[in-house]
């Protein structure tokens, strides 16, 4: 089934145990009063995501994901969740291969494939996140980066799984420094066109690029309007509820 648009994502990273997570949606749902058809979601600490539940009780509207899983469905893996885990605390989304996990916990294209079959397996719909360092983007090698990326998890897929993809690159994340418009339309181009072929063009516009990458209530507007530009994930900007709000209600044609 494909996400209503525009899908807007709230990556919190290490940031809001339980209580200030309870403070948040406090905040939070006093100020958002809801837009359909769009989708918003959630990615608190996994440690939160119990508390987020229940503060989201009775708001269809607000959905959670988790930030990371493991692979495997159980086992001696210290320190790690699995997808199922995370689905019974309250994720429907699962995040895979954030910069962050890539960049600073070597994680590889690979893990990041096996991971979105753990997620598919467990009934979450998988976020890919996949993007460009500076030094790849000077030297011309921006789709040759994101493609591979995407292959590696394309190649092991069931034919009728559901994704959501992140444009993300890492040189704008918490930088302040935000991809124009234009950069974002060029590499979510690319990653449509490799969709389409691989699955035809009907079943590769089902599949919701997200642009991410310093967000803010004030860039968002533009970001959004760019072709195959199909949500946002915010990460820094998420973390207030003001600002989240401001950024979930962007005009979306
Ligand atoms: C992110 O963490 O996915 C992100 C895009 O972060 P920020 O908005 O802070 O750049």
């Amino acid at each position: 089934m494909m996400t209503p648009r525009p899908v807007i994502g709230g990556n919190w990273k290490m940031h809001h145990g339980p209580a200030d997570t309870r403070r948040f949606f406090q905040q939070f749902t006093g100020l958002w009063k809801g837009r359909p058809p769009g989708t918003i979601v959630f990615f608190p600490p996994a440690v939160s995501l119990s508390v987020a539940r229940e503060c989201l009780h009775g708001r269809p509207d607000l959905r959670l994901g988790v930030q990371n899983i493991h692979w495997e469905e159980r086992g001696a893996f210290t320190g790690e969740i699995s997808a199922a885990m995370a689905r019974e605390a309250g994720a429907e989304f699962a995040l895979v291969g954030h910069s962050e996990r890539r960049h600073i916990f070597g994680e590889r294209d690979e893990q990041a494939a096996r991971k979105v079959v753990a997620a598919l397996r467990a009934g979450l719909i998988p976020l890919l996140c996949v993007g460009e360092t500076l030094e790849e983007r000077r030297a011309g090698r921006v789709d040759d980066v994101i493609l591979r990326q995407l292959d590696a998890v394309l190649d092991s897929l069931p034919p009728d799984a559901g994704l959501l993809l992140a444009y993300e690159p890492v040189w704008a994340i918490g930088t302040g420094e935000n991809a124009t418009p234009g950069d974002a339309a060029a590499a979510h181009a690319a990653l449509r066109r490799r969709l389409s072929a691989r699955w035809g063009a009907s079943r590769a516009q089902d599949v919701a690029i997200l642009y991410g990458g310093s967000v803010k209530p004030d860039n968002a507007r533009d970001l959004l309007a760019a072709p195959e530009v199909d949500g946002l994930l915010v990460g820094g900007a998420s973390l207030d509820p003001t600002a989240f709000a401001a950024i979930a209600a962007t005009e979306f044609a």
